[in-house]
């Protein structure tokens, strides 16, 4: 379910507007408008990383609408005339925005492409039950610093003219997720340990819980789109009942409705409008935003302060 249907539209409309906008400042083989790099990410996430550190120095859409699922997203025509006409595109990599591959290749674009979430130094890469590196890297806010060094050196080679700002600007936001980060960890060590027993929706959060000392005993779903059968809900909530689960995080892109249902069934509580793959409705619309957002509920719903 999207219940940001209305929100989408208006994504795919501002991205025509930018497109004709685009065409109208001259050859889109120029890569720029108005002596700005047009650049693209697969989420709002990203393109939120990828603003804070090009400021007005670059105009960023995301592919994925607000409210959109990175993990079944199916491109339109419109996308494809997005990618034709920029310079650079970002995505997360590790199989999340696998998609954007074929994107570039009907687009015939020639931009350059920047993978953000793999070949990271210093991160310690989860391996999904599936076998796949888990793509969700960038959940940890130290992590998502390293995206941030990323899109600062792919700024810069497309445009080194404006180095020092890019610079600049990542050094500063830079600072800013270091308090986040450290605020989170304090935040989630006052939750009572036998607590902090959570499941979720999607397989999200195992970077998030990594990093500020939580057990993500299960997922509600192996993979968007794909339902749990009967048999494999019922083996979740026998999980969740001898795991003690407190907590079960559901997702603002996707239905609450099987959450809480099994919660009805194990007495554990619903965490919903969580926010990992996209961003929301202020205060909701930056990756600040979001993690601050996530803290308070998890914090509120496992009996921290
Ligand atoms: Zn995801």
């Amino acid at each position: 379910m999207n219940r940001f249907a209305p929100a989408r539209l208006g994504a795919v409309l501002l991205l025509a507007t930018t497109l004709v906008a685009a065409c109208g400042a001259g050859p889109a083989a120029t890569g720029s408008s108005a002596g700005r790099l047009d650049v693209i990410a697969t989420t709002t996430v990203f393109a939120d990383l990828v603003s804070q550190v090009g400021g007005g120095k670059v105009d960023v859409h995301s592919l994925v609408p607000k409210g959109g699922d990175v993990h079944t997203f199916d491109p339109t025509p419109t996308d494809v005339r997005a990618v034709s006409a920029a310079t650079l595109l970002f995505r997360n990599g590790l199989g999340l925005d696998d998609w954007l591959t074929k994107l570039v290749s009907d687009a015939g674009s020639a931009a350059t492409v920047v993978t953000l979430g793999d070949g990271l130094d210093g991160v310690q890469y989860i391996t999904s039950a599936s076998g796949q590196i888990n793509p969700h890297v960038w959940m940890n806010v130290a992590y998502a610093a390293k995206y941030v060094d990323r899109i600062q050196a792919a700024l810069t080679a497309a445009d080194p003219a404006d180095g020092a700002t890019f610079a600049a600007n990542a050094t500063a936001y830079k600072a800013q997720l270091a308090t986040l980060d450290n605020d989170i960890r304090t935040r989630l060590a006052a939750v009572p340990a036998a607590n902090r027993v959570v499941v979720s929706f999607h397989d999200a959060f195992p970077y998030f819980a990594a990093a500020y000392g939580l057990t993500v005993v299960g997922t509600i779903v192996d993979a968007p789109g794909q339902d749990p059968s009967a048999g494999q809900v019922a083996d979740l909530i026998a999980k969740i009942k001898a795991s003690g689960v407190k907590a079960i995080f559901a997702e603002a892109q996707f239905n609450d409705a099987l959450a809480k249902t099994i919660a009805a069934e194990t007495g554990a509580s619903v965490v919903s409008d969580l926010y990992d793959d996209t961003l929301g409705n202020p205060p909701q619309d930056t990756y600040v935003g979001i993690m601050t957002w996530n803290t308070d509920r998890v914090v509120a719903a496992l009996g921290g302060s």
